[in-house]
């Protein structure tokens, strides 16, 4: 693998608490562009994974790198403002604000870390149409107006899909984007998801294997902490001891 066709890479990443050890000497590597997913049964280590690889987490040993830099100190918004952004960070969805104005604010957000932010009224006026932009991309149009409490659940995922690409990050991180939709819903984020792809890159933890063979292109299977499998969906789950792990739990 060339070593710019690769933007995220931990090596090495061990996390310990008080002696148990939840992630244990991982390496991973995710190439730009792709969809990954991290997956493996109940207790196996992805959301600690989630939260080294974001920092919400300090590793006990291990290093990450994003685009050739060593972020493993980095604070959780550096590390956001460097491209990589976990999406529940900011989907701290607004109830009583609409679609539309959930988005405007992730923008603002984004815009007040720039210089822009306090020189350009122009950049201000662009915002709206810039979240209407971003809530069509999402397939939100309709609800645009709707606050977001009355969103159904499904396009609630969509909605904070919208506020992560608000920041326009290289690289989205999604935890379990599936989890609780039904079918029709799993068709839409899926193929949101497979969209957003084209020009940034997915880490995605996520259960449904349907999904996961359709929309990936890599795959790490975790367990008890440790990597016990990688590669494209067709290996990886023909791997004995990836069935192993999946039917003793
Ligand atoms: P997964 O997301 O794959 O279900 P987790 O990363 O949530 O797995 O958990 C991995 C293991 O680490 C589990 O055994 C869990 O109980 C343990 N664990 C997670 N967070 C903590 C914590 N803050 N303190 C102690 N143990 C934890």
């Amino acid at each position: 693998m060339a070593e710019e066709e690769v933007i995220l890479e931990a090596t090495g990443l061990t996390k310990e608490f008080k002696g148990f050890v939840a992630v244990k000497n991982v390496d991973l590597r995710v190439r730009r562009h792709t969809i990954h997913a991290l997956i493996g049964p109940n207790g196996a280590g992805k959301t600690t994974c989630f939260n080294l690889l974001t920092h919400f987490l300090s590793p006990t040993s291990g290093r990450i790198h994003f685009n050739g830099r060593d972020i493993t100190g980095s604070s959780p918004a550096a590390i956001a403002r460097m491209g990589l952004v976990r999406s529940f960070q900011i989907s701290a969805v607004f109830p009583h604000l609409s679609v539309r104005e959930n988005v405007r604010v992730a923008l603002q957000r984004k815009l007040r870390n720039s210089f822009y932010f306090w020189r350009s009224e122009r950049v201000l006026d662009r915002l709206d149409e810039r979240a209407l932009e971003l809530v069509e991309a999402v397939g939100l149009t309709p609800f645009a107006e709707l606050p977001a409490v009355e969103l159904p659940y499904g396009r609630k995922r969509a909605l904070e899909i919208a506020t992560t690409l608000a920041l326009d990050p290289e690289m989205m991180l999604l935890d379990e984007p599936m989890a609780g939709l039904g079918q029709e819903d799993i068709q839409r984020i899926a193929s949101l998801i497979r969209t957003v792809s084209r020009n940034r890159t997915v880490l995605m933890v996520e259960h449904n294997m349907s999904v996961v063979a359709d929309l990936s292109n890599a795959i790490t299977v975790l367990a008890r902490g440790e990597v016990l499998a990688e590669g494209p969906y067709e290996t990886v789950s023909k791997n004995p001891l990836v069935v192993e792990a999946y039917v003793g739990t």
